[in-house]
């Protein structure tokens, strides 16, 4: 049994089992041969051996006129390793004795010897990355066109990967992919944040345990704590057993709260709004009582499609979402692409930091047909019910200006052509960078609402990649600087009488609540996953009470101190309500 820690970022525990996903996205499942294909598949072995040879070979060739005998020596260690007498023995045992896959013999087989060799301490360490490359060559030969990708998953599986991006993921087939768990990632990456969205349990972060594990292997995985469990035992499985039933029950029990409002103690109503990055997200939201879509990220339709989307795509989907809403209120928030959120076909060229480059509003400015596109379909779908339009990553005056004007002169064209929308559609901002924060008294004058994007403020503010795992640690919301900014936005939006919503993943955790709610916050934006307990804690407190709860956590330093006094809150708020 080896346990593992990685960063929770989507609650859930799941037992399932594995489907490995190496970088290269090869899915290896734990099949066996039929007696009577025995020789077939030995054939097919033989082909790839003798394939990945011929390109060892090439490159060695190539390397010696390029560099010299010395760098293609290189190659040689390769060619002697590929034709190792014990290796090609195990290899042509396992299909012929056991039965084994090609394909799973030499992943279980290499990713063996590669594992022993990671394991000395010394220079002969490094050996283990030519066996992952003869590996993948391997198995590149073997799997040619049939190579099968997360699109042909046909039954349930806990995806183990190295990366998932975020339209892989927004890809995922949820009635298979019960869960999945990444070497790579960070808490606030956007493929965490669609998993949380598909309500599939997530550990990312993990570090490499890839070779540790092998498809058709059982796995644990536990969204709640962070944790991944490969090969566990009974009572480990037993215990987790228990654990998933205990959560359908507290799933049931606060699934009563559904039609009741989210009212303090003290008598304040809270809205809670739903975010959601796809429609079909909506009924989730309806069926938990939300009061409206706080967030809708349009960005994902184009995440999962291969070609632009039209305008009829656009108003297809929105209209769908406000239809659904029957009158509540939707905030379509335009493209905030670039960064994680880019298909790597359209992705013009490298940018060396795009979480500071051509993101967003930005993309949206420099790219006027998409964007116009866009704000064509959402004004259409403001005749249909009470929508609202939100522009991501605001950081000066100029680009909001610019963006109103499109949206002024997209309406002017509308109207001219006798199309039906809301003129009187209310327009906000999300703020999400420091320059936002600082500059808000001047930005709340030409906006009607506005929406704290906290998992980029923390992002810029403390100067950590999201989606980095390396950084992860500082990557908190409970740092003082992120709260007196949080602060200071709901100070400034108060004051102008203009209304505030927290749309980051801060606001869908409880340990916050109090606090949001004691900075003054009247609305909030979660994942639907999340509105149940959140407006558990709402109903349980009081909003003076909580007024004391934000006035102490934000008199401290650290932030450390900060999590564990916001932690303890909590404890004491659940305990007192025997929640
Ligand atoms: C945010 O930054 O907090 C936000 C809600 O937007 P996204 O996570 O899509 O960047
Ligand atoms: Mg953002």
């Amino acid at each position: 049994m080896l346990k593992l820690q990685g960063i929770a970022v989507s609650p859930g525990v799941t037992i399932g089992e594995a489907l490995v996903l190496d970088s290269e996205g090869f899915r290896i499942p734990r099949r066996f041969v039929e007696r009577s294909a025995v020789d077939t598949e030995l054939a097919r072995l033989a082909a790839a051996v003798a394939e990945t040879t011929g390109e060892v070979e090439r490159n060695r060739d190539a390397i010696r006129v390029e560099l010299g005998d010395q760098y293609a020596a290189i190659f040689e260690a390769h060619l002697a390793m590929l034709h190792d007498p014990k290796l090609q023995e195990e290899l042509t045992s396992a299909v012929r004795d056991r039965n084994w896959w090609p394909e799973y013999a030499v992943s279980r087989t290499l990713r063996r010897y590669a594992k022993a060799f990671q394991n000395l301490d010394n220079h002969i360490a490094q050996r283990a990355h030519d066996i992952y490359d003869l590996e993948k060559s391997l198995l590149r030969n073997l799997l040619g066109q049939r190579r099968e990708t997360l699109a042909a998953i046909s039954q349930p599986v806990v995806v183990l990967a190295h990366n998932l991006t975020p339209s892989e993921t927004a890809n995922l087939d949820r009635r298979l992919v019960k869960g999945f768990a990444t070497e790579l990632g960070g808490p606030g990456s956007h493929t965490a944040i669609v998993a949380e969205g598909l309500e599939i349990p997530a550990v990312v972060g993990v570090g490499p345990f890839l070779a540790d594990v092998s498809g058709g292997e059982p796995v644990i995985l536990d969204g709640n704590q962070g944790v991944i469990i490969l090969q566990p035992d009974e009572e480990t499985i037993a215990q987790y057993r228990l654990e998933e039933e205990a959560a359908k029950h507290v799933a049931a029990r606060l699934d009563r709260l559904r039609d009741l409002p989210a009212e303090t103690t003290d008598g304040v109503r809270i809205q809670i709004m739903g975010n959601i990055e796809f429609p079909s997200e909506v009924e989730q939201c309806i069926s938990r009582g939300c009061d409206g879509i706080g967030l809708y990220r349009t960005e994902f339709l184009y995440l999962t499609s291969r070609r632009e989307p039209t305008e009829e795509d656009h108003y297809k989907a929105y209209s769908s979402v406000v239809n659904a809403m029957g009158g509540k209120p939707v905030v379509i928030r335009t493209l905030d692409l670039g960064a994680d959120k880019m298909l790597t076909e359209t992705t013009p060229e490298e940018e060396r930091n795009p979480c500071l480059g051509l993101r967003s509003i930005r993309l949206s400015l420099r790219q006027l047909p998409v964007f116009r596109t866009q704000l064509r379909a959402i004004l259409r779908a403001s005749a249909l019910g009470d929508v609202r339009v939100m522009f991501p990553l605001i950081s000066t005056i100029v680009e909001l200006r610019q963006a109103r004007m499109v949206l002024a002169d997209v309406m002017e064209d509308l109207a001219e052509h006798g199309i039906a929308f809301n003129p009187k559609m209310p327009v906000g901002m999300m703020v999400e960078t420091p320059a936002a924060v600082m500059m808000l008294d001047a930005f709340i004058k030409e906006v009607d609402f506005v929406s704290v994007g906290t998992n980029d403020l923390i992002q810029y503010t403390l100067a950590v990649d999201r989606g980095n795992k390396e950084v992860a640690d500082l990557y908190n919301a409970c740092d003082p600087a992120v709260l007196r900014l949080l602060r200071r936005s709901l100070d400034v939006a108060r004051e102008a009488g203009v209304p505030a919503n927290v749309c980051g993943q801060m606001s869908g955790s409880v340990m916050f609540t109090q606090l949001l709610l004691g900075l003054g916050l009247r609305q909030l934006s979660v994942p639907a996953s999340a509105v149940p307990e959140v407006k558990q804690v709402c109903r349980s407190v009081s909003a003076a009470d909580c007024r004391l709860v934000a006035d102490k956590a934000l008199s401290m330093y650290g932030a450390q101190e900060v999590k564990a006094y916001l932690r303890d809150q909590l404890r004491r708020l659940l305990a007192q309500t025997g929640a």
